[in-house]
């Protein structure tokens, strides 16, 4: 059996989420180093690869397939190998796959080491001119079952909430948002960091105006104010005890 000190390192490591100057030197680095990187979609880092000249051997690994891999990728690591996960785009573990093999590795009692880097909710939640202080990431809003609940659940968070979305549902899931949670502040990032960058920043009504007139294209991650803490409260106030 191999000794603590002799283990590998698991490394999460976040990749651009649009434009590839978005990768820090350390991840470069790391990924050059790795015996193998795991990736959600090899053609896509494949591009990231050809760009920084990066050749360490690639294996697929993805939301169907971890289970399967996760011991594999364990016993490399007792082996002593570093193995690097990168996602689709963004910051592995978020809402990407990351969570499960993070989890394994650490039950396991291996090394476990996450780099910083890209994540669209920070981005978007930084660039929406929202209270940044507070914030509930929300991924994705259920689909279906589950849906009304979770949104009646976040009518009374007072923090910042933020959502994944694709674009197909963004209408419907803006719709239901202003139904439920009100008229409030609320901003879209789209295809952010990439040259067709935008946001929209307003109130929910407006973004649903915008988004009927123009049919929404790309990835969007949308910002919605939390529930003021007072009837009537102006933002500054939403740091203040009551
Ligand atoms: N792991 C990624 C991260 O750290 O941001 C998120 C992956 S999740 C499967 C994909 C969702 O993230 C998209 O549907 C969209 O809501 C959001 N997203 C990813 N890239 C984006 C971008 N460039 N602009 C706006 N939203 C983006």
């Amino acid at each position: 059996m191999s000794s603590p000190a002799a283990a590998g390192r698991l490394f999460l490591v976040p990749t651009p989420i649009g434009n590839l100057e978005d990768v820090t030197l350390r991840a470069l680095r790391v990924l050059k180093e790795a015996d193998l990187v795991l990736c959600e979609d090899t053609r896509r880092a494949a591009i990231l690869f050809a760009r920084y000249d990066i050749h360490t051997p690639r294996e697929s690994f993805f939301d169907h397939n971890q289970a399967q891999r996760t011991p594999m990728v364990l016993e490399r690591l007792r082996q002593g190998q570093k193995v690097a996960l990168i996602s689709e785009a963004g910051t592995p573990g978020i809402s990407d796959p990351g969570f499960y093999l993070a989890r394994a590795a650490i039950e396991a009692g291996l090394p476990v080491e996450a780099l910083p880097g890209a994540c669209a909710a920070v981005v978007a939640l930084v660039g929406s001119g929202l209270p940044s202080d507070r914030f509930a990431f929300e991924g994705f809003l259920p689909a279906k079952k589950g849906r009304r609940t979770r949104l009646e659940q976040l009518k009374d968070d007072t923090r910042t909430l933020v959502f994944y979305e694709g674009p197909h549902r963004m209408i419907r899931t803006v719709t239901d948002l202003l139904a439920h949670l009100g008229d409030r502040r609320a901003a879209w990032g789209r295809e952010l960091t990439k040259v067709h960058e935008e946001y929209q920043r307003g109130r929910l009504s407006d973004l649903l105006k915008t988004l009927q007139e123009r049919p929404p294209r790309g990835e969007f991650t949308l910002v919605v104010e939390g529930l003021p803490k007072r009837r009537g409260a102006r933002h500054e106030d939403l740091s203040e005890d009551d």
